[in-house]
C-alpha cells in the first residue's frame, strides 16, 4: 500500500459519522458470519488434501487423533462453536485451521512492539524485499537466497553505520510466500524499528535509498539473482492505527476472505494455491502445494530481534510454541458431545462434515446437527443423555464432562 493510500485509509477512518447505519451494520454482521463459515469450509477442504498427501505426518493427521470424547465448545466472545478434544498439528504454513490461531497470536505480538515503539516516539518502517526468480527454480533455493541476502544486508561495518545513523533498534522479519507467473515467490516483510526519521530521497538522511542500495548490492554479490531495483525493496513508514492495520493485512497474520479468493491472474497466496489444489485436483497446483509445504516445514515465519525483546520485553505468547497455540481451545462451555466413534466418521467424511457440523449447530442447534448426521452418516445417529462414551461406561467420562449436562450424539 502506498503512503497516499495509507493516508486515504486514515482519513476514511477519521470521517465524521452521522449516526449508526443499522442496515449496513446488519449486512456487515451477516457477511462476517458467512465469511467465517466459508473460511472454515475452505480450510477443512485443504486439511483433507493434506490428509491425503501426508497421511502419516502431523500436518496430515490434524484433527484426527482424539480423546475418548469430542465436543463442540462455545467461545466466550460469541464467535460460534468449534471442536475440542482433538489433536491439532500447529502448522503456521500448511494447515489453515491451525494457522488462523497461530498467525493471529503472532500478529498480536508484532502489534505489541509497533505500538510500544510508536508510543515512545520511535519510527517503524516496513521494508518489503524481493529478488528475481523463475518457474524452473525450487522454492527452497529461492527461499535460502532471500534469507542469505538479508543476513548479509544486516551485517558488517556498513550496516553498523546505518544502525548509528538512523538509530536502528532492531528488525522483525516476516517471511511470506506467494505464487505468481514465475513460480513460488518467497519474500520478506521487514519492520525496522528506529529512533531517527527515515529522511528524504536524495538527502543525507535517506533510509529508503540506503536500504535499496544495500539490498541490491548484497543480492548481486551473494546470489545469482537481481533485486529488481525499486520494486525489489519497497519502503513504507508505518504510523497510526490505519498503518498498523495495513501492515497486518499485508503480511496475512489473519486469514481473510481475500486469501481464499481464487485468482488465476496474477499472484496467488500460498493458501489460494492449496485451496485451488483441494477444490480442482489440478495436478500442477497439487505439485506446487506439495513443494510449498515441504519447503516451509520447520522454518520460522517470524523473527523478532533480541534487541527489541531486550528493550520492550515480550508478550506472554512469545514463549508458547505454534503447536501449543493451535491446541488452545475455546474458553466457553461445551455445548454438545460426540462419542469418539461418531467423531471418527465425521472427520473421515468427504463431505466436509467436520466443518458442517459446527456450522449446523450455530444455525439450528442440536436438531440441525442430528438431521445432518442422520442424512450424511446414518439414520442410527441418536441422542444420548448421560452416556457419552462409545462403551457407555459413565465412569470413564472425565471430571469436566461429569459436571456438564451430558447431551451427546452417538452412532448406535
Ligand atoms: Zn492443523
Amino acid at each position: 500500500m502506498t503512503a497516499a493510500a495509507l493516508g486515504k485509509a486514515s482519513r476514511a477512518n477519521s470521517s465524521v459519522d452521522d449516526g449508526p447505519d443499522l442496515v449496513a451494520m446488519a449486512r456487515q454482521a451477516v457477511e462476517k458470519t458467512l465469511s467465517r463459515h466459508d473460511r472454515y469450509r475452505a480450510g477443512t477442504r485443504l486439511r483433507q488434501l493434506n490428509r491425503y498427501l501426508w497421511p502419516k505426518e502431523r500436518v496430515g493427521t490434524c484433527g484426527r487423533r482424539r480423546g475418548q470424547t469430542v465436543s463442540l465448545q462455545r467461545s466466550s466472545k460469541g464467535q460460534g462453536v468449534s471442536w475440542s478434544g482433538i489433536e491439532t498439528c500447529g502448522s503456521i504454513w500448511a494447515c489453515p485451521i491451525c494457522a488462523s490461531k497461530v498467525r493471529a497470536a503472532r500478529g498480536d505480538e508484532v502489534r505489541f512492539y509497533i505500538e510500544h515503539h510508536l508510543d515512545r516516539g520511535g519510527y517503524v518502517t516496513l521494508v518489503s524485499l524481493t529478488t528475481s526468480h523463475s518457474w524452473a527454480e525450487n522454492l527452497v533455493d529461492v527461499y535460502d537466497d532471500v534469507q542469505r541476502a538479508w543476513a548479509k544486508t544486516t551485517s558488517g561495518r556498513p550496516w553498523t553505520r546505518l544502525v548509528e545513523q538512523y538509530g536502528i533498534l532492531g528488525p522483525i522479519v516476516a517471511v511470506e510466500v506467494t505464487c505468481g507467473c514465475n513460480g513460488w515467490h518467497p519474500h520478506l516483510h521487514v519492520l525496522l524499528f528506529h529512533w531517527k526519521p527515515m529522511g528524504r530521497a536524495g538527502s543525507d538522511m535517506d533510509l529508503a535509498g540506503d536500504l535499496r542500495d544495500r539490498w541490491t548490492y548484497m543480492v548481486d554479490k551473494h546470489t545469482d539473482r537481481t533485486a529488481l531495483g525499486r520494486v525489489g525493496c519497497d519502503v513504507i513508514p508505518i504510523s497510526g492505527e490505519a498503518g498498523i492495520a495495513a501492515y497486518m493485512s499485508k503480511v496475512h497474520y489473519e486469514m481473510t476472505r481475500g486469501d481464499l479468493k481464487r485468482g488465476r491472474w496474477g499472484s496467488r497466496s500460498a493458501w489460494q494455491v492449496g485451496m485451488d489444489a483441494a477444490e480442482t485436483s489440478d495436478a500442477r497446483d497439487i505439485r506446487a502445494w506439495k513443494e510449498y509445504v515441504e519447503a516451509t516445514k520447520g522454518r520460522r515465519m517470524l523473527r523478532v530481534s533480541k534487541e527489541l525483546v531486550a528493550w520492550y520485553g515480550k508478550p506472554v505468547t512469545t514463549d508458547i510454541s505454534d503447536e501449543d497455540l493451535a491446541a488452545v481451545e475455546q474458553d466457553g462451555p461445551s455445548v454438545l458431545h460426540f462419542t469418539g466413534g461418531l467423531y471418527d466418521r465425521i472427520h473421515a467424511s468427504r463431505s466436509l462434515l467436520s466443518a458442517e457440523v459446527p456450522i449446523a449447530f450455530e444455525s439450528g442447534g442440536l436438531l440441525e446437527v442430528l438431521n445432518l448426521l442422520r442424512r450424511e452418516i446414518s439414520p442410527n445417529v441418536n441422542i444420548l443423555a448421560n452416556r457419552c462414551t462409545d462403551n457407555g461406561d459413565q465412569s470413564r467420562v472425565d471430571g469436566a464432562w461429569a459436571s456438564a449436562p451430558l447431551i451427546g450424539l452417538s452412532l448406535t
